[in-house]
């Protein structure tokens, strides 16, 4: 992770002292919090490969479930180098709080392969995939865990998976999401994160009396997420005017034209030598005098070196993690105003329900009723968080946890221990 040089917040300490923070403003008893703070299982493989050059790679997978009082473990599985047990851990605890807000019937679950992707050919990655997942074949299956993508892997990355676990249980579509749309896969699951971070700030903006056609941002990262929520921004009139990935940002006063950066990646892998905006970096994209800043790729990335600089007065976390403690509470003195990651992003996992519940229906949705499905959770939820906020005079990101602590504390309590 990024966080500043010296900062030593990882995303597990981040995502504890978040809950650390609802559990007290909620009261929560001592046991519950215990019991609430401590994953269910934390599992480490070998992942050993066999390169196309004849030698051997070795590298370390994860997989941590959480909390499943209030269903199957559900999380995607992320390949980067800065994955290790603390950071799986504590996005499967977000996972938990995420699922729980929206609710939907599932617990919160994470894993990932500590590798860099960008050295591997695309029949290395099958096979680091294949190999990862049979070794924790056993902890998956539609009723148990259900993985789906995150960082570097994608719905071809899932179909492998779906293949390995069908293997050994039989056909098992409803196991794993954000598959193809041609194997189960749902129609709108892709943009479905994006979308769901601008159906929030759009339900927000209406409850603050914001008009978004008057509004800039800047979104940074140009993956998944950052794509979907830069189209979707831009379509609700918000002028776009910084976009990044790995090769810079890319600014632009009058708006950055989405479309021509989709179509000028299409063709050159990336966004290096884009001509549609001017050349500045990452750190300098998360500083620029927008309305709205966008973190869209890595955790951490807003921290305690440059949070007294970013401008922005609305923090849209599309990110898992985007923002340190610290980094928090420099924001938060100057009131900035942030949409927490369990909130903002969370439209990835529910139409990731959608795919499973279509999936074990044997009966698939079209599009508009997908979308629309997914605005009325997002909306719902947006709703009760801004609610629970005032009433309760706390963040949103407070309000957030405790509606999903409570949730899933009541599910803990009726099962018993
Ligand atoms: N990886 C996404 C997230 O962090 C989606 C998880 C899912 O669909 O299970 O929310």
């Amino acid at each position: 992770m990024q966080a500043g040089a010296d900062e030593h917040v990882s995303i597990g300490q981040t995502a504890q002292t978040q809950f650390d923070k609802a559990a007290e403003a909620m009261e929560l008893d001592d046991e519950t919090r215990t019991l609430l703070s401590t994953p269910f299982r934390e599992v480490r493989v070998e992942v050993p490969i066999r390169k196309d050059d004849g030698t051997l790679s070795v590298y370390t997978g994860y997989r941590v479930q959480f909390n499943g009082a209030r269903g199957p473990f559900k999380g995607g599985i992320r390949y980067a180098t800065d994955v290790d047990m603390d950071e799986v851990c504590g996005l499967a605890a977000l996972m938990t709080w995420k699922t729980a807000l929206v609710d939907i019937p599932f617990g919160g679950g994470k894993g990932g392969v500590n590798v860099d992707v960008h050295h591997l050919n695309i029949y290395e990655i099958e096979r680091l995939t294949r190999k990862f997942i049979s070794r924790i074949s056993r902890l998956l299956g539609p009723y148990r865990d259900i993985p789906a993508p995150d960082m570097y892997t994608n719905a071809q990355t899932m179909a492998w998976i779906f293949d390995e676990i069908s293997g050994r249980q039989g056909y098992s579509l409803a196991a794993v999401t954000g598959k193809p749309i041609a194997l189960g896969g749902s129609e709108g699951r892709e943009a479905a994160t994006g979308r769901g971070v601008v159906y929030v700030f759009e339900e927000l903006a209406r409850l603050e009396g914001w008009d978004p056609s008057a509004m800039t941002a800047a979104v940074q990262g140009f993956g998944n997420v950052g794509t979907f929520a830069a189209t979707f921004l831009t379509d609700i009139g918000v002028r776009v005017k910084a976009i990044s990935d790995i090769t810079g940002g890319y600014y632009n006063e009058k708006g950055i034209d989405i479309q021509a950066a989709l179509a000028h990646r299409a063709e050159a892998g990336d966004l290096g030598g884009f001509p549609g905006g001017d050349l500045i970096t990452n750190a300098e994209l998360l500083e620029l005098d927008v309305d709205v800043l966008v973190p869209a790729a890595m955790g951490g990335v807003v921290n305690r070196d440059n949070s007294d600089r970013v401008k922005a007065r609305i923090l849209l976390e599309a990110a898992n993690a985007p923002l340190t403690s610290i980094g928090q509470c420099h924001l938060e003195e100057r009131g900035v105003y942030i949409i927490p990651d369990i909130l903002a992003n969370a439209g990835g996992v529910t139409v990731s329900y959608f795919e499973w519940v279509q999936n074990i229906q044997q009966f698939s949705w079209d599009e508009e009723r997908v979308n629309g499905e997914l605005k009325k959770i997002m909306n719902l939820s947006s709703q009760k968080v801004h609610a629970a906020a005032k009433e309760k005079n706390v963040t949103l990101r407070t309000a957030a946890f405790t509606i999903a602590i409570e949730r899933v504390a009541e599910a803990e309590r009726l099962r018993g221990v």
